[in-house]
């Protein structure tokens, strides 16, 4: 299909984009790389009058490191994220997690503002994000406000941004040296959404979990924290009862929809499968 007519801006500054979305109101749409609204309007699933086009604006590029953080501005490409020696370095399950998004040509394009603003529970970078936790930096009308990933999701495509909004930089504290992590993704093929996927960063010491943090991907209407498994977690060797224990914990926490990919108890099902998995990369991958 073909989408509904739109007027095209492309501001070039982040304060000129804010005041375009503010004064269109409902009106007026952000645009990033478009591989997640183009396909919305082409399905009139999305019709805006207006698109805001973003990639005029160079302070929305870049990754650079920040006392002990990573920020990575909105407009930075997927494949700028795989290709990063700091994120390689410092976030390694940013590269993990970017490599199993889409493909190479949707890569070049999808950003990672736009993957963590379209409030899409299918989406792979939100649930690594809330495991991370990560900040998003947001500029609107009343000016900067930092909101915690683990706060900005509150439905399927419903977020914390209010119209106007542009969400401007991912802030992310760098985990300790020697961290274990893994991002495990379940999809039907290559390309293709999770079914279900699970990320894992933890720190281990004499062998037992130091700190651990979970975040599950397309198993609910928005991505999920699961706070309590990784608290089961913490102080064990990961020994395969508490894993069991955890898994489940996990498992409670997800209310997938039965769709194409399954039916709901298969989802749910599999993103315990992840779990087991991610935890048992993320282990082998720690020191300590
Ligand atoms: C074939 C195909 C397969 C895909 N597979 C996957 C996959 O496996 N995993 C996955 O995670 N994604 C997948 N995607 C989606 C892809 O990663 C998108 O690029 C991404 O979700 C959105 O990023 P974008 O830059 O394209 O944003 P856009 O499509 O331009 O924008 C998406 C939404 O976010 C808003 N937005 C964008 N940037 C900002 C900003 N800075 N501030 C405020 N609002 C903003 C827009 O207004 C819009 O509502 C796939 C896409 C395609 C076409």
């Amino acid at each position: 299909m073909i989408p509904g007519s739109f007027s095209y801006h492309r501001p070039s500054s982040v304060k000129e984009a804010v005041g375009l979305l503010a004064s269109l109101g409902d009106d007026g749409r952000a645009l990033a790389g478009g591989h997640s609204l183009i396909p919305m309007m082409k399905l009139r699933l999305a019709t805006p009058a207006n698109l805001v086009d973003l990639a005029g604006i160079t302070e929305l590029k870049g990754i650079r490191a920040d006392g002990s953080d990573v920020v990575i501005g909105a407009m930075t490409t997927q494949h700028e994220v795989i290709g990063s020696d700091l994120l390689a370095a410092k976030v390694p399950i940013l590269r993990e997690t970017s490599l199993l998004i889409a493909d190479p040509q949707v890569r070049y394009v999808g950003t990672l503002g736009g993957n963590v603003a379209n409030g899409d529970p299918g989406n792979d970078m939100p649930a690594v994000m809330m495991c991370l936790g990560a900040t998003y930096h947001v500029m609107g009308k009343a000016g900067d406000r930092r909101v915690a990933a683990r706060d900005f999701y509150q439905g399927a495509y419903f977020t914390s941004l209010e119209s106007g909004d542009v969400l401007t930089a991912v802030r992310i504290p760098v985990p300790a040296a020697g961290h274990g992590f893994a991002y495990e993704k379940l999809k039907r093929k290559i390309g293709d959404y999770a079914t279900a996927a699970a990320a894992v960063v933890l720190t281990m010491s004499s062998g037992k979990v130091a700190s651990c943090s979970i975040g599950l991907t397309n198993v609910a209407e928005t991505p999920l924290w699961a706070e309590e498994a990784a608290k089961i977690l913490t102080g064990s060797a990961l020994d395969a009862a508490t894993v069991k224990r955890a898994v489940a914990a996990a498992e409670a926490i997800t209310a997938p929809a039965s769709d194409a990919r399954g039916p709901a108890q298969y989802r749910t099902k599999m993103a315990g499968v992840m779990l087991t998995r991610a935890l048992a990369r993320a282990k082998a991958r720690a020191h300590g």
